[in-house]
Protein backbone atom coordinates (compact mmCIF):
# COMPACT_ATOMS: atom_id res chain seq x y z
CA UNK A 1 0.00 0.00 0.00
CA UNK A 2 1.39 3.14 -0.99
CA UNK A 3 1.89 5.18 2.17
CA UNK A 4 -0.45 8.44 1.70
CA UNK A 5 1.20 10.31 4.75
CA UNK A 6 4.41 10.27 2.77
CA UNK A 7 3.41 11.77 -0.35
CA UNK A 8 1.31 14.60 1.61
CA UNK A 9 4.38 17.44 1.87
CA UNK A 10 4.48 16.85 -1.94
CA UNK A 11 0.70 17.56 -2.62
CA UNK A 12 0.54 20.25 0.13
CA UNK A 13 3.23 21.74 -1.85
CA UNK A 14 1.65 20.87 -5.73
CA UNK A 15 -1.70 22.45 -3.74
CA UNK A 16 0.10 25.95 -2.83
CA UNK A 17 1.69 26.07 -5.87
CA UNK A 18 -1.94 25.96 -8.20
CA UNK A 19 -3.09 28.47 -5.31
CA UNK A 20 -0.21 31.14 -6.06
CA UNK A 21 -0.93 30.58 -10.01
CA UNK A 22 -4.80 30.57 -10.28
CA UNK A 23 -6.18 30.59 -13.76
CA UNK A 24 -9.78 32.15 -14.21
CA UNK A 25 -12.22 29.36 -16.63
CA UNK A 26 -11.54 28.60 -19.83
CA UNK A 27 -7.62 29.65 -19.05
CA UNK A 28 -6.53 27.04 -16.56
CA UNK A 29 -3.30 26.35 -19.16
CA UNK A 30 -0.24 26.09 -16.67
CA UNK A 31 -2.98 23.94 -14.24
CA UNK A 32 -3.76 21.82 -16.87
CA UNK A 33 0.16 21.27 -18.00
CA UNK A 34 1.21 20.66 -14.50
CA UNK A 35 -1.69 18.30 -13.86
CA UNK A 36 -1.31 16.53 -17.30
CA UNK A 37 2.79 16.34 -16.42
CA UNK A 38 2.00 14.70 -12.96
CA UNK A 39 0.08 12.50 -14.72
CA UNK A 40 2.04 11.40 -17.38
CA UNK A 41 4.99 10.79 -15.15
CA UNK A 42 2.35 8.17 -13.51
CA UNK A 43 2.61 5.62 -16.31
CA UNK A 44 -1.40 7.22 -16.84
CA UNK A 45 -2.60 7.99 -20.73
CA UNK A 46 -3.50 11.67 -20.91
CA UNK A 47 -6.06 13.20 -23.07
CA UNK A 48 -5.64 16.88 -23.22
CA UNK A 49 -8.03 20.06 -25.03
CA UNK A 50 -11.42 18.48 -24.17
CA UNK A 51 -13.75 21.20 -23.68
CA UNK A 52 -10.81 23.61 -23.85
CA UNK A 53 -8.79 23.27 -21.33
CA UNK A 54 -10.05 20.11 -19.48
CA UNK A 55 -8.16 16.73 -19.41
CA UNK A 56 -8.61 13.30 -18.55
CA UNK A 57 -6.53 10.74 -17.47
CA UNK A 58 -6.92 6.90 -17.88
CA UNK A 59 -5.91 4.01 -15.61
CA UNK A 60 -6.49 0.70 -16.30
CA UNK A 61 -6.48 -2.00 -13.57
CA UNK A 62 -4.80 -4.94 -13.66
CA UNK A 63 -7.68 -7.13 -13.68
CA UNK A 64 -9.99 -6.97 -16.91
CA UNK A 65 -13.52 -5.85 -15.79
CA UNK A 66 -16.61 -4.16 -18.11
CA UNK A 67 -16.83 -1.02 -15.15
CA UNK A 68 -15.55 2.32 -15.32
CA UNK A 69 -15.58 4.91 -13.02
CA UNK A 70 -14.93 8.82 -13.47
CA UNK A 71 -13.59 10.63 -10.15
CA UNK A 72 -13.97 14.47 -11.06
CA UNK A 73 -11.88 17.59 -10.09
CA UNK A 74 -12.55 21.02 -10.83
CA UNK A 75 -9.71 23.63 -11.90
CA UNK A 76 -10.66 27.27 -12.02
CA UNK A 77 -10.13 30.10 -9.81
CA UNK A 78 -12.55 33.15 -8.92
CA UNK A 79 -11.85 36.84 -9.93
CA UNK A 80 -11.64 37.81 -6.44
CA UNK A 81 -8.43 40.06 -5.00
CA UNK A 82 -7.32 37.39 -2.17
CA UNK A 83 -6.75 39.09 1.76
CA UNK A 84 -4.69 35.67 3.16
CA UNK A 85 -1.38 36.99 3.46
CA UNK A 86 -0.59 33.54 3.82
CA UNK A 87 3.04 32.88 1.96
CA UNK A 88 1.42 30.97 -0.75
CA UNK A 89 -0.71 33.47 -1.07
CA UNK A 90 -2.18 34.22 -5.10
CA UNK A 91 0.75 36.07 -7.17
CA UNK A 92 -1.94 37.18 -9.98
CA UNK A 93 -3.76 40.65 -8.61
CA UNK A 94 -7.30 39.66 -8.77
CA UNK A 95 -7.43 36.01 -8.75
CA UNK A 96 -7.89 33.52 -6.77
CA UNK A 97 -8.25 29.84 -5.43
CA UNK A 98 -11.76 31.26 -3.49
CA UNK A 99 -13.40 27.53 -4.02
CA UNK A 100 -10.80 25.44 -2.87
CA UNK A 101 -10.23 24.14 -6.52
CA UNK A 102 -6.84 24.02 -5.90
CA UNK A 103 -7.79 21.73 -3.50
CA UNK A 104 -9.35 19.18 -5.64
CA UNK A 105 -6.77 18.98 -8.41
CA UNK A 106 -4.55 17.76 -5.61
CA UNK A 107 -6.94 15.39 -3.67
CA UNK A 108 -7.41 13.93 -7.15
CA UNK A 109 -3.78 13.67 -8.33
CA UNK A 110 -2.98 11.96 -5.05
CA UNK A 111 -5.50 9.50 -6.03
CA UNK A 112 -4.08 9.04 -8.98
CA UNK A 113 -0.69 8.44 -7.00
CA UNK A 114 -2.56 5.78 -5.11
CA UNK A 115 -3.95 4.25 -7.60
CA UNK A 116 -1.52 3.79 -10.20
CA UNK A 117 1.28 2.33 -7.32
CA UNK A 118 -1.53 -0.25 -6.96
CA UNK A 119 -4.11 -0.43 -9.64
CA UNK A 120 -5.00 -4.43 -8.57
CA UNK A 121 -9.02 -3.18 -9.42
CA UNK A 122 -11.20 -3.93 -12.17
CA UNK A 123 -11.60 -1.75 -14.82
CA UNK A 124 -10.85 1.88 -15.47
CA UNK A 125 -10.83 5.07 -13.61
CA UNK A 126 -11.07 8.00 -15.68
CA UNK A 127 -9.59 11.11 -13.59
CA UNK A 128 -11.06 14.21 -15.20
CA UNK A 129 -10.07 17.28 -14.75
CA UNK A 130 -12.67 20.13 -15.36
CA UNK A 131 -12.33 23.73 -16.32
CA UNK A 132 -14.46 26.67 -15.77
CA UNK A 133 -17.10 25.62 -13.18
CA UNK A 134 -17.68 29.16 -11.67
CA UNK A 135 -20.80 29.92 -13.95
CA UNK A 136 -19.14 29.20 -17.79
CA UNK A 137 -20.01 25.57 -17.61
CA UNK A 138 -17.13 23.77 -18.32
CA UNK A 139 -18.66 20.73 -17.67
CA UNK A 140 -21.00 20.60 -19.88
CA UNK A 141 -18.24 22.21 -22.55
CA UNK A 142 -16.48 18.75 -21.69
CA UNK A 143 -19.32 16.31 -22.46
CA UNK A 144 -20.51 18.11 -25.48
CA UNK A 145 -16.92 17.48 -26.96
CA UNK A 146 -17.77 14.04 -26.31
CA UNK A 147 -16.41 13.28 -22.54
CA UNK A 148 -18.63 10.42 -21.86
CA UNK A 149 -18.31 8.98 -25.30
CA UNK A 150 -14.57 8.59 -25.31
CA UNK A 151 -14.41 8.04 -21.78
CA UNK A 152 -17.20 5.89 -20.52
CA UNK A 153 -18.00 6.14 -16.74
CA UNK A 154 -20.24 4.02 -15.62
CA UNK A 155 -20.43 6.22 -12.29
CA UNK A 156 -19.09 9.50 -11.59
CA UNK A 157 -17.93 11.17 -8.44
CA UNK A 158 -17.21 14.68 -7.25
CA UNK A 159 -15.80 16.35 -3.99
CA UNK A 160 -16.46 19.20 -2.72
CA UNK A 161 -14.75 21.43 0.42
CA UNK A 162 -17.21 22.47 2.38
CA UNK A 163 -16.68 25.08 5.19
CA UNK A 164 -19.32 24.69 7.89
CA UNK A 165 -18.86 21.17 8.31
CA UNK A 166 -16.15 19.69 10.50
CA UNK A 167 -13.09 19.11 9.09
CA UNK A 168 -12.29 15.66 7.71
CA UNK A 169 -16.15 14.94 7.59
CA UNK A 170 -18.02 13.74 4.52
CA UNK A 171 -21.51 14.29 3.88
CA UNK A 172 -23.50 13.98 0.81
CA UNK A 173 -27.41 13.01 0.20
CA UNK A 174 -29.64 11.33 -1.90
CA UNK A 175 -31.30 13.26 -4.63
CA UNK A 176 -31.05 17.11 -4.72
CA UNK A 177 -28.27 18.29 -3.02
CA UNK A 178 -27.58 21.92 -4.64
CA UNK A 179 -29.79 23.70 -6.38
CA UNK A 180 -30.52 24.56 -10.18
CA UNK A 181 -29.87 28.38 -11.30
CA UNK A 182 -31.82 29.85 -13.74
CA UNK A 183 -32.49 34.00 -15.05
CA UNK A 184 -35.10 35.45 -16.99
CA UNK A 185 -35.22 38.62 -18.53
CA UNK A 186 -38.52 40.34 -20.04
CA UNK A 187 -38.41 42.96 -22.24
CA UNK A 188 -41.66 44.76 -22.21
CA UNK A 189 -41.87 47.11 -25.67
CA UNK A 190 -44.86 49.56 -25.76
CA UNK A 191 -44.71 52.43 -28.63
CA UNK A 192 -43.07 55.35 -26.46
CA UNK A 193 -44.71 59.02 -26.46
CA UNK A 194 -46.33 61.70 -23.96
CA UNK A 195 -47.34 61.48 -20.84
CA UNK A 196 -49.91 63.37 -21.74
CA UNK A 197 -51.59 61.59 -24.39
CA UNK A 198 -51.93 58.37 -22.62
CA UNK A 199 -54.65 57.29 -24.70
CA UNK A 200 -51.90 56.67 -27.62
CA UNK A 201 -49.11 54.91 -26.24
CA UNK A 202 -49.47 51.47 -24.34
CA UNK A 203 -47.66 52.03 -20.87
CA UNK A 204 -44.51 49.74 -20.65
CA UNK A 205 -44.01 50.88 -17.09
CA UNK A 206 -47.86 50.16 -15.68
CA UNK A 207 -47.12 46.65 -17.61
CA UNK A 208 -44.03 46.27 -15.62
CA UNK A 209 -45.28 47.29 -12.62
CA UNK A 210 -47.96 44.55 -12.88
CA UNK A 211 -45.67 41.80 -14.02
CA UNK A 212 -43.48 42.70 -11.17
CA UNK A 213 -46.10 41.71 -8.78
CA UNK A 214 -47.67 38.64 -11.03
CA UNK A 215 -44.09 36.61 -11.10
CA UNK A 216 -44.44 37.43 -7.17
CA UNK A 217 -47.05 34.99 -6.53
CA UNK A 218 -45.88 31.67 -9.27
CA UNK A 219 -44.23 30.27 -5.77
CA UNK A 220 -46.59 30.89 -3.41
CA UNK A 221 -49.52 29.82 -5.57
CA UNK A 222 -47.59 27.22 -8.14
CA UNK A 223 -45.66 25.51 -6.63
CA UNK A 224 -46.55 23.03 -4.01
CA UNK A 225 -45.88 24.09 -0.26
CA UNK A 226 -43.45 21.30 0.80
CA UNK A 227 -41.47 21.95 -2.60
CA UNK A 228 -38.48 24.70 -2.16
CA UNK A 229 -38.20 27.83 -4.63
CA UNK A 230 -36.80 31.26 -4.79
CA UNK A 231 -38.05 33.82 -7.75
CA UNK A 232 -36.65 37.33 -6.95
CA UNK A 233 -37.08 40.06 -9.25
CA UNK A 234 -34.03 42.01 -8.98
CA UNK A 235 -33.56 44.64 -12.10
CA UNK A 236 -36.13 46.79 -13.59
CA UNK A 237 -34.66 49.83 -15.95
CA UNK A 238 -37.01 51.87 -18.00
CA UNK A 239 -37.49 55.85 -18.56
CA UNK A 240 -35.62 58.67 -18.59
CA UNK A 241 -38.14 61.85 -18.03
CA UNK A 242 -41.46 62.88 -16.23
CA UNK A 243 -42.84 63.78 -19.77
CA UNK A 244 -42.32 61.13 -21.80
CA UNK A 245 -43.80 57.14 -21.61
CA UNK A 246 -40.88 55.14 -21.92
CA UNK A 247 -40.78 52.98 -25.10
CA UNK A 248 -39.68 49.80 -23.42
CA UNK A 249 -38.72 48.41 -19.63
CA UNK A 250 -37.07 45.53 -19.15
CA UNK A 251 -37.43 43.39 -15.56
CA UNK A 252 -35.26 40.72 -14.92
CA UNK A 253 -34.30 38.51 -11.78
CA UNK A 254 -33.26 35.24 -11.24
CA UNK A 255 -34.90 31.60 -10.30
CA UNK A 256 -33.62 28.88 -7.80
CA UNK A 257 -35.25 25.27 -7.71
CA UNK A 258 -34.07 21.86 -6.47
CA UNK A 259 -36.68 19.86 -8.58
CA UNK A 260 -36.79 20.10 -12.09
CA UNK A 261 -40.53 19.50 -12.49
CA UNK A 262 -40.66 22.67 -10.17
CA UNK A 263 -38.30 24.48 -12.30
CA UNK A 264 -40.35 23.59 -15.42
CA UNK A 265 -43.74 24.99 -14.24
CA UNK A 266 -41.65 27.87 -12.79
CA UNK A 267 -40.92 28.75 -16.39
CA UNK A 268 -43.87 28.07 -17.79
CA UNK A 269 -46.06 30.10 -15.32
CA UNK A 270 -43.39 32.87 -16.12
CA UNK A 271 -44.20 32.76 -19.88
CA UNK A 272 -47.70 32.84 -18.93
CA UNK A 273 -48.28 35.49 -17.02
CA UNK A 274 -45.70 37.93 -19.59
CA UNK A 275 -47.88 36.66 -22.44
CA UNK A 276 -51.10 37.86 -20.21
CA UNK A 277 -49.76 41.10 -19.25
CA UNK A 278 -49.12 41.33 -22.96
CA UNK A 279 -52.37 40.99 -24.26
CA UNK A 280 -53.88 42.74 -21.37
CA UNK A 281 -51.63 46.30 -21.41
CA UNK A 282 -51.29 46.25 -25.52
CA UNK A 283 -47.45 45.38 -25.29
CA UNK A 284 -44.63 42.90 -25.79
CA UNK A 285 -43.53 41.17 -23.76
CA UNK A 286 -40.46 38.89 -24.59
CA UNK A 287 -39.24 36.60 -22.24
CA UNK A 288 -35.62 35.22 -22.24
CA UNK A 289 -35.36 32.50 -20.00
CA UNK A 290 -31.47 30.74 -18.91
CA UNK A 291 -31.20 27.48 -17.08
CA UNK A 292 -27.88 27.99 -16.87
CA UNK A 293 -27.38 25.37 -14.55
CA UNK A 294 -29.71 22.44 -13.45
CA UNK A 295 -29.97 20.98 -10.04
CA UNK A 296 -27.60 18.98 -8.72
CA UNK A 297 -29.09 15.46 -8.56
CA UNK A 298 -27.47 12.35 -6.98
CA UNK A 299 -28.58 9.29 -7.90
CA UNK A 300 -30.06 7.32 -5.13
CA UNK A 301 -27.98 4.40 -4.76
CA UNK A 302 -24.28 6.24 -5.79
CA UNK A 303 -25.01 8.50 -3.15
CA UNK A 304 -25.91 5.33 -0.87
CA UNK A 305 -22.66 3.69 -1.79
CA UNK A 306 -20.71 6.99 -1.55
CA UNK A 307 -21.66 7.10 1.92
CA UNK A 308 -21.39 3.22 3.11
CA UNK A 309 -17.64 3.86 1.29
CA UNK A 310 -16.99 6.66 3.32
CA UNK A 311 -17.96 5.16 6.35
CA UNK A 312 -15.01 3.15 6.02
CA UNK A 313 -12.49 6.18 5.44
CA UNK A 314 -13.85 8.76 7.77
CA UNK A 315 -16.73 9.98 9.68
CA UNK A 316 -20.00 10.31 7.23
CA UNK A 317 -23.39 11.36 7.37
CA UNK A 318 -26.15 11.97 5.59
CA UNK A 319 -26.95 15.59 4.88
CA UNK A 320 -29.93 17.42 6.11
CA UNK A 321 -30.77 19.18 3.44
CA UNK A 322 -29.26 20.26 -0.16
CA UNK A 323 -27.40 23.77 -0.40
CA UNK A 324 -28.92 26.59 -2.59
CA UNK A 325 -25.90 27.25 -4.17
CA UNK A 326 -25.34 25.48 -7.56
CA UNK A 327 -22.79 23.35 -9.40
CA UNK A 328 -22.22 22.32 -12.94
CA UNK A 329 -21.23 18.90 -12.08
CA UNK A 330 -24.91 18.99 -12.38
CA UNK A 331 -24.38 18.47 -16.36
CA UNK A 332 -22.39 15.43 -15.60
CA UNK A 333 -25.31 13.71 -13.18
CA UNK A 334 -27.86 14.40 -16.18
CA UNK A 335 -25.58 12.21 -18.37
CA UNK A 336 -24.71 9.46 -15.81
CA UNK A 337 -25.50 8.16 -12.21
CA UNK A 338 -23.19 9.12 -9.56
CA UNK A 339 -23.05 11.55 -6.32
CA UNK A 340 -21.60 14.85 -5.36
CA UNK A 341 -20.12 14.74 -1.90
CA UNK A 342 -18.99 17.81 0.72
CA UNK A 343 -15.54 17.43 2.44
CA UNK A 344 -16.07 19.11 5.34
CA UNK A 345 -13.35 22.18 5.98
CA UNK A 346 -13.63 23.04 9.42
CA UNK A 347 -16.34 24.94 11.62
CA UNK A 348 -16.01 28.54 12.98
CA UNK A 349 -13.78 31.27 11.73
CA UNK A 350 -11.46 29.26 9.71
CA UNK A 351 -11.79 28.18 6.72
CA UNK A 352 -13.51 31.23 5.80
CA UNK A 353 -16.36 30.65 3.68
CA UNK A 354 -16.64 29.98 0.15
CA UNK A 355 -15.50 32.92 -2.62
CA UNK A 356 -14.43 34.46 0.97
CA UNK A 357 -11.17 36.57 -0.19
CA UNK A 358 -10.45 35.26 3.42
CA UNK A 359 -11.12 31.56 2.34
CA UNK A 360 -7.66 28.84 2.02
CA UNK A 361 -8.21 24.93 1.24
CA UNK A 362 -7.33 23.26 4.50
CA UNK A 363 -4.55 20.86 3.85
CA UNK A 364 -5.69 18.95 6.75
CA UNK A 365 -8.71 17.24 4.86
CA UNK A 366 -6.36 15.98 1.54
CA UNK A 367 -5.54 12.52 3.30
CA UNK A 368 -9.25 12.15 3.97
CA UNK A 369 -10.15 13.53 0.47
CA UNK A 370 -7.11 11.24 -1.16
CA UNK A 371 -8.63 7.90 0.35
CA UNK A 372 -12.24 8.76 -0.65
CA UNK A 373 -11.45 8.82 -4.02
CA UNK A 374 -9.67 5.74 -3.89
CA UNK A 375 -12.26 3.86 -2.14
CA UNK A 376 -15.31 5.04 -4.25
CA UNK A 377 -13.44 3.40 -7.42
CA UNK A 378 -11.66 0.37 -5.26
CA UNK A 379 -15.26 0.03 -4.50
CA UNK A 380 -16.83 0.70 -7.49
CA UNK A 381 -14.24 -1.50 -9.86
CA UNK A 382 -14.03 -4.45 -6.86
ZN1 LIG B 1 -17.29 28.27 -6.21
ZN1 LIG C 1 -16.29 25.26 -6.13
Amino acid sequence: MTDIAAILPDLVALRRDIHQHPELGFCEHRTAARIAEELRALGLAVHEGIGGTGLVGVLKGTRPGPRTVGLRADMDALPITEQTNLPWASRVPGTFHGCGHDGHVAMLLGAARVLAAEPDFAGTVHFIFQPAEEGQGGARAMIEEGLFERFPCDRVYALHNWPGLPAGTIATRPGAIMGAADKFRVVITGKGGHAAIPQDTPDAILAAAALVQQLNTIVSRAVPPVQAAVLSVTEIHGGEAHNVIPSDVVVGGTVRTFDPQVQARIEARIQAIAAGIATAFEVRCDLAYDRYYPATINDPVAAADALAVAATVAHAELAPEPAATSEDFSFMLQQRPGAYIWLGQGVGDHPAPLHNPHYDFNDAVLETGIRLHCALARHWLA
